[in-house]
């Protein structure tokens, strides 16, 4: 285990750790379905990486934002089913009707999806999406009746087929705040509304892994996870272990340099941290260019098997470590574990220590940083 010979640095993907996530999760919500979501490269796990684990452990959907990263998964030759959510009046519907990839539809994309899949004649799959209190993507309330008819219409007409109804949930890592309750009686609503314009779905999906883990009356037909596929809680009070689940993501890199430095010595650009002590510094060759954050301090860092802690700013390709010992051991070349692995520090760590969840700290690490599929 560890870094190969050869590597100064990787993000090292366990695909074991993603099918005994995808497996925990399915069996907790059985018999609901599972769509997996791989989006912004499988949380930084890598798009293909993920969505075969997730596959091979039986997941029955991927999920992503954009139609580009769906059809880069038929690409790679994922075939089960995909649906696409987050568009833009650049999307290209056609190619994605071609490819078999379902469009996730908030308004303005139903006509346009209509009108390619009537150039092509070839139904499009689509699923309808109602804002039932995040406010972000989705059709408003105010417009879903008139949203549900013309899809029932252009269905009649055979160029769609509408698959789904589905909403995504703003508190849900918050198990006892009521806005989960209000939103799921806006979507029972909703469902209410489609039924009754001639809609019938066979995939009513709304719950996210916090929903997945805490809200069973959202499980419905499927539920569609993301981070706790890459084994990360999305709970504050409650961590991975507790939830069953194993990180898939490991990063590590080599200590670059070690040096002895006295008292008062500052560290980092804004010199924001000095010494208080005659200590040795250990650098570490990774820095916002690989997606650590900038704003990180004390952030719990490993080092053969010793936890230290970062010290001043992170800077673009590097930050520091304070040893605490002049007379330290730690050697150039010496492996770092940021985070995961049996290191015992979690991404989470990381986002307490930046400000910022788990979520963010996963997605962001760099191109910088190779994967290693372990
Ligand atoms: N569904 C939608 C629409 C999403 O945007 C996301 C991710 O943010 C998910 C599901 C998965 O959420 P999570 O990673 O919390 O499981």
């Amino acid at each position: 285990r560890g870094l190969p010979d050869g590597f100064e640095r990787a993000a090292i993907i366990d695909p074991a750790a993603i099918r005994h996530n995808v497996e925990t999760i399915a069996s907790y919500v059985s018999p609901a379905k599972l769509m997996v979501a791989v989006k912004a490269d499988g949380y930084g796990h890598g798009a293909v990486t993920a969505a075969r684990a997730a596959v091979e452990a039986g997941a029955d959907w991927i999920g992503v934002a954009h139609v580009t990263e769906a059809l880069a998964l038929r690409e790679a030759g994922i075939e089960v089913p995909v649906l696409a959510w987050l568009h833009t009046s650049q999307t290209d519907f056609a190619e994605a009707i071609t490819q078999n990839i379902d469009i996730g539809i908030s308004g303005w994309e139903l006509e346009e999806v209509a009108a390619a899949a009537s150039a092509l004649q070839t139904p499009a799959h689509v699923h309808l999406k109602i804002d039932t209190g995040l406010g972000r993507n989705g059709c408003t309330v105010a417009e879903w009746p008139e949203l549900v008819a013309r899809a029932a219409e252009h269905q009649d007409r055979g160029l769609l087929s509408v698959v789904g109804i589905f909403t995504h949930l703003a508190v849900a890592d918050e198990p006892d705040r009521r806005e989960t309750d209000e939103q799921l009686e806006v979507y029972q609503a909703a469902l209410k509304v489609a039924e009754e314009a001639g809609l019938s779905v066979s995939l009513r999906h709304v719950a996210n892994t916090p929903a997945a883990f805490s809200r069973p009356d959202a499980h419905f037909d499927m539920v569609r996870v993301g981070v706790g596929v890459y084994g990360q809680s999305p709970f504050a009070d409650r961590t991975a272990e507790d939830l069953g689940l194993r990180p898939a993501m490991e990063l590590r890199t080599r200590v670059a340099n070690v040096k002895r430095v006295p008292s008062g010595q500052g560290i980092s650009y804004g010199l924001t941290h000095r010494v208080d002590r005659p200590t040795a510094l250990a650098l570490i060759p990774l820095g916002y260019g690989d997606g650590v954050p900038r704003i990180a301090v004390h952030a719990p860092v490993q080092i053969s098997g010793r936890t230290y802690q970062s010290v001043g700013r992170v800077a673009m390709d590097q930050f520091v470590v304070d040893l605490g010992d002049p007379d330290t051991e730690v050697q150039v070349g010496d492996e770092v574990v940021l985070f995961g692995g049996d290191s015992g520090i979690s991404a989470a760590d990381w986002g307490r220590a930046a400000q910022t969840i788990n979520y963010e700290i996963i997605t962001r690490i760099g191109g910088r940083v190779p994967r290693l599929v372990a």
